[in-house]
């Protein structure tokens, strides 16, 4: 088996430089989070508040992190402390209460909306034709401007199965950019996991987010 070095230097010499490799990093410990940094790795994708916590007190500012799961408003508090960006803004609600939590510390928070682009009904994120309006909504709160967008796409490895979903992402988020909206930049376009982040790169991500290719296959599996 290869190390985490092994894996992140494979993964840096073949994705182009163009491309951001952040590392998905949810149920490893904090030493291996320090092995993907050291490795080469500037952002930590986390999926969980608390999580994250155990890292950022461990290893702090030697990385940026990124929120990539679900974000439940309680927890909203607590992630404006830890991270520097949050990946799955959805909805107009808890957009509002990063903004305001975001007031009470002054600061600014950079947020990604996440597209439901497999249009399936238990997912979260919102539809493409959805975007607009919400990102409309999000550029008149103070403390949080929307830099991007985020898809994960429906659940499988297969290359080709995923392509229509991040070709669709793409081009709502071409179609973004084209509206230049103020105060909104389209400059990160997140998607693509450890079985599709060549298929993502081919269709335009900026930032590809790998867990179990850089650290193992995880033991629990904890979507
Ligand atoms: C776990 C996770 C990833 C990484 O998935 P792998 O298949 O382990 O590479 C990417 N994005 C999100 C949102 C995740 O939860």
């Amino acid at each position: 088996m290869k190390t985490i070095t092994e894996n992140i230097q494979q993964l840096l010499s073949e994705i182009p430089e163009t491309v951001t490799l952040v590392a998905a990093a949810k149920t490893r410990t904090p030493e291996e989070v320090a092995e993907a940094i050291e490795a080469g790795v500037s952002i930590i994708g986390e999926n969980y508040v608390q999580e994250a916590e155990a890292v950022f007190n461990a290893l702090g500012h030697r990385a940026q992190y990124h929120f990539i799961g679900h974000l439940q408003r309680n927890k909203v508090k607590k992630a404006v402390e830890v991270f520097n960006l949050i990946e799955t803004v959805d909805s107009i609600r808890l957009a509002l209460e990063i903004s305001k939590r975001c007031g009470q510390i002054e600061k600014d928070m950079p947020v990604l909306i996440e597209i439901n682009s497999g249009r399936e009904p238990q997912k979260f994120g919102v539809f493409p034709e959805e975007a607009e309006s919400l990102i409309r909504q999000i550029s008149e709160l103070p403390n949080i401007r929307v830099s991007g967008l985020m898809t994960m796409g429906p659940f499988t490895d297969d290359a080709d199965t995923v392509r229509p979903y991040f070709t669709e992402t793409k081009r709502c988020f071409d179609q973004l950019m084209t509206l230049d909206l103020p105060g909104v930049a389209m400059d990160i376009l997140s998607m693509g996991m450890s079985g599709s982040y060549k298929t993502a790169i081919e269709e335009g991500a900026t930032h590809v987010r790998i867990g179990t290719k850089i650290f193992g296959v995880r033991q629990s599996c904890s979507l």
